[in-house]
C-alpha cells in the first residue's frame, strides 16, 4: 500500500486580506480549492468541498473514483444551496484540483482531478508536468494557438475560469487515473503560486527540498516574495519510503497522459 508524505502550506499573499483558498491532506487524498465570490464567500465555497472531501478520505481505505466523483458532486450542491440560503453568497464558487490514491484491480493508483484552474503537477526524474489542463479563458486561448503560454501568465483574462464548482448544477470533473512509479512527487496548488512562478522555479525548488514540508514552505514563500498577488496554497506529496514500490517496474508503468478520462 502507498504510504503519502505530505507538505502543507498557505498564505494570503500581500494584497489580500482574506484567504480564500482551503486545503486537504489526509491519508490518502490531497487537494486545494480556491474559492470565488464578493462578501468573502469565496473562502465558505472553498471549505464546503474541502471538508466534503475530508470525510471522504477519512480512514485508510482507498478511494473509489466514482466516489470522489459523487463526493464532489455533493459538495458542488452543497455549495449551490449555502448561495440560496444566504443572498450575500450568491454567485460563490470554488475550483478544485487534487491527487488521491485509489485502488484498481487490486493495486493502488493515482487519481488526479480537477475543475477550474487551480493545478496538479508531477515531478519524476526531474522533469515537471502539468498533469490537470486548466478549465480557463487563457488555456482555451493557448490550446488555439491565439497566444503563447508565457503571455497566458500575463493576460489580464488569466482570471477567468471556465468550470468552476458552485456555479453550475452538474459540472464536469476531469479525472485521471494512473500506476505510482518510484521516486515521483506531486505538487497540488492554487493559480497564486503559478502566477509568480515559471514551471522552472518551480522545479528548482521541488528539487533543491527533498522533505516535503520544507519544499511546500519554500513555494509559498517565493510566490509570496515575487508579488503575493494572490493567496497561495501548495500540497507536496511524496511517497514514503519502504512502502512496497520495489513491485513496480519503471519500465512499464505508463506515464499519464493529457487526456482526461471520459
Ligand atoms: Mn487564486
Amino acid at each position: 500500500m502507498l504510504k503519502i508524505a505530505y507538505g502543507v502550506a498557505t498564505d494570503p499573499g500581500v494584497q489580500r486580506t482574506v484567504n480564500e483558498d482551503s486545503v486537504v491532506a489526509v491519508a490518502r487524498l490531497a487537494a486545494v480549492a480556491d474559492g470565488m465570490g464578493g462578501h468573502a464567500a469565496g473562502d465558505v465555497a472553498s471549505r464546503i468541498v474541502i471538508e466534503r472531501l475530508e470525510q471522504l478520505a477519512v480512514g485508510d481505505a482507498p478511494i473509489g473514483p466514482d466516489d470522489l466523483l459523487a463526493a464532489i458532486e455533493d459538495a458542488n450542491r452543497r455549495i449551490l444551496d449555502a448561495a440560496t440560503d444566504e443572498p450575500g453568497r450568491s454567485g460563490m464558487g470554488t475550483t478544485l484540483s487534487g491527487v488521491g490514491v485509489a485502488s484498481i484491480g487490486g493495486s493502488d493508483h493515482w487519481v488526479v482531478f480537477n475543475v477550474g484552474d487551480s493545478r496538479v503537477y508531477r515531478l519524476a526524474e526531474g522533469r515537471l508536468t502539468q498533469v490537470t489542463i486548466d478549465h480557463s479563458e487563457v488555456e482555451e486561448l493557448v490550446a488555439a494557438g491565439a497566444i503563447t503560454p508565457s503571455e497566458a501568465r500575463v493576460d489580464p483574462r488569466r482570471n477567468i475560469v471556465t468550470r468552476s464548482l458552485g456555479t453550475d448544477p452538474a459540472p464536469q470533473t476531469d479525472i485521471w487515473v494512473f500506476p505510482p512509479t518510484p521516486g515521483e512527487r506531486f505538487l497540488v496548488c492554487s493559480d497564486g503560486l503559478t502566477l509568480e512562478m515559471t514551471d522552472e522555479q518551480i522545479t528548482g525548488v521541488l528539487a533543491e527540498e527533498s522533505e516535503p514540508q520544507r519544499a511546500a514552505e519554500a513555494l509559498v514563500t517565493a510566490a509570496v516574495a515575487a508579488g503575493g498577488r494572490d493567496n497561495v496554497t501548495v500540497v507536496v506529496v511524496d511517497v514514503a519510503p519502504a512502502s512496497g514500490m520495489s513491485e513496480l517496474s519503471i519500465d512499464t508503468a505508463p506515464r499519464p497522459d493529457r487526456t482526461p478520462r471520459p
